[in-house]
């Protein structure tokens, strides 16, 4: 029996992690729950899993949440803030944590899980992006394993040899991550110039979270899939390949030395990813339809259109540049989607605010936590003045 905690429940993965799980009661069961401001979703996720800890991560919330769970039959602790956060991921109430917060809120829960040695399940790719080396450092010192739930990097996992020493010792030539292309596959620049958030938000394969929906429609999403397999898999960026794939049917190829290319595909539901790190090594039903190939008939490949969709290579130009690059890639992305969503920033202005951004941003060492929240802070307050020219 695996008790998990799921950090970021009543988001689009945590929904789909508490649909597998409920399919396994004899295999699973809620440790802690946590979300950020939505008190119903998270008091009515509370009545149906029972955790012994339920966490709002706007404190301000707590006592509301807390109401709406007085009457309720569950022996659920409530609680709030940043330390309670840390609480949920790290200490006693779990084995396991799912880490499906979005963006650079997930980082210190994600690393405090991996320090803690809990088996965790990443989503949060941001928090990889940012501090990749102390998420390494924190799993070494835990001990506990971590498996890829972004469904690219859950497929090169599977894709891989359980047990290896580095890409060399397993004979992997390159990593090659597949891309969907997004609403805006195949427009030109012209074409994009007064497209809405809810056009960005709506994925032709996956329903999502909004700031990962518009990050796919920018390729910015590949990109921090490419920075997060350098960090996960030890792949040097020149063998890190993206390739479009329209139908999101296979989800990710390793490429070896003799000539084989090894491919995960399944239908795009990320209940496969996280049925497959929940029970890892073992295998459980996931509730997804059978993959149906007289149906899908045909997969495309492309090559993805590096000028119309400029943050892929402004992610691959970071992950080279190293230091604080990526955070301060990240943190701006961040602030430009978070603009883009409230209707102050173009769409086309998201890959303009990063590139200034990373410009005028002194690049770093960074080697601690603190020097990651310091730069991501920085670059943060960079980014937010290049949204306010970018209007002008
Ligand atoms: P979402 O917006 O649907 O859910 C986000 C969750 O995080 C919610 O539970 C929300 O309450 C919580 N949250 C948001 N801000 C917070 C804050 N400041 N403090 C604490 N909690 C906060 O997002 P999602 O689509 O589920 O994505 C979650 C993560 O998983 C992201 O990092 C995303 O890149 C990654 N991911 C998602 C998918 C997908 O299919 N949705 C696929 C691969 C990777
Ligand atoms: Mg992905």
């Amino acid at each position: 029996m695996k008790t998990v905690a799921v950090l970021g429940a009543t988001g689009s993965i945590g929904a789909s992690a508490l649909d597998v799980i409920a399919r396994h009661p004899d295999r699973f069961r809620v440790g802690a729950l946590s979300a950020h401001r939505n008190v119903e979703a998270l008091a009515a996720l509370c009545r149906r899993f029972a955790p012994d800890l339920a966490v709002i991560a706007d404190a301000s919330l707590e006592s509301a949440l807390r109401d709406r769970l007085r009457d309720a039959r569950v022996a659920t602790r409530v609680a709030s803030g940043a330390a309670a956060l840390i609480e949920a991921a790290s200490g006693p109430h779990c084995d396991t944590v799912i880490a499906a917060i979005v963006g650079a809120a997930g980082l210190e829960s994600t690393l405090a899980a991996a320090r803690a040695g809990k088996r965790l399940l990443l989503a949060n790719k941001e928090a990889v992006v940012m501090a990749g080396p102390l998420l390494r450092a924190a799993l070494d010192a835990g001990g506990g394993a971590l498996l890829p739930i972004d469904s690219e990097h859950n497929a090169v996992f599977q894709c891989l040899p359980a047990e290896h020493s580095g890409l060399d010792a397993a004979g992997v030539r390159r990593i090659l991550l597949t891309a969907s292309g997004g609403p805006f596959r195949g427009r030109t620049r012209a074409e994009l110039g007064a497209v809405t958030p809810a056009m960005a938000c709506a994925h032709p394969n996956w329903r999502m979270g909004r700031k990962i929906s518009v990050d796919s429609a920018t390729l910015m999403n590949k990109g921090l899939e490419v920075i997060e397999a350098h960090f996960l898999f030890g792949a040097p960026a020149e063998r890190i390949d993206v390739v479009v794939h329209p139908q999101s049917i296979v989800h990710s190829m390793v490429e070896y030395e003799d000539g084989s290319v090894l491919a995960q595909l399944g239908n795009p539901d990320m209940r496969t990813a996280l049925a497959h790190a929940l029970a890892w090594p073992e295998r459980v039903a996931a509730g997804v339809a059978p993959l149906d190939l007289l149906r899908i008939a045909r997969l495309d490949f492309e090559a993805p259109d590096r000028a119309t969709f400029a943050c892929l290579d402004l992610a691959y130009g970071a992950l080279a540049a190293a230091g604080n690059a990526p955070i301060v890639l990240n943190a701006s992305n961040e602030e430009a989607v978070a603009a883009f969503l409230d209707a102050r920033l173009p769409f086309l202005a998201i890959p303009h605010v990063i590139e200034k951004t990373l410009e005028n941003t002194p690049s770093a060492g960074v080697d601690s936590l603190a020097g990651v929240i310091d730069s991501d802070l920085t670059a943060r307050r960079v980014a937010q003045r290049m949204i306010a020219s970018a209007k002008d």
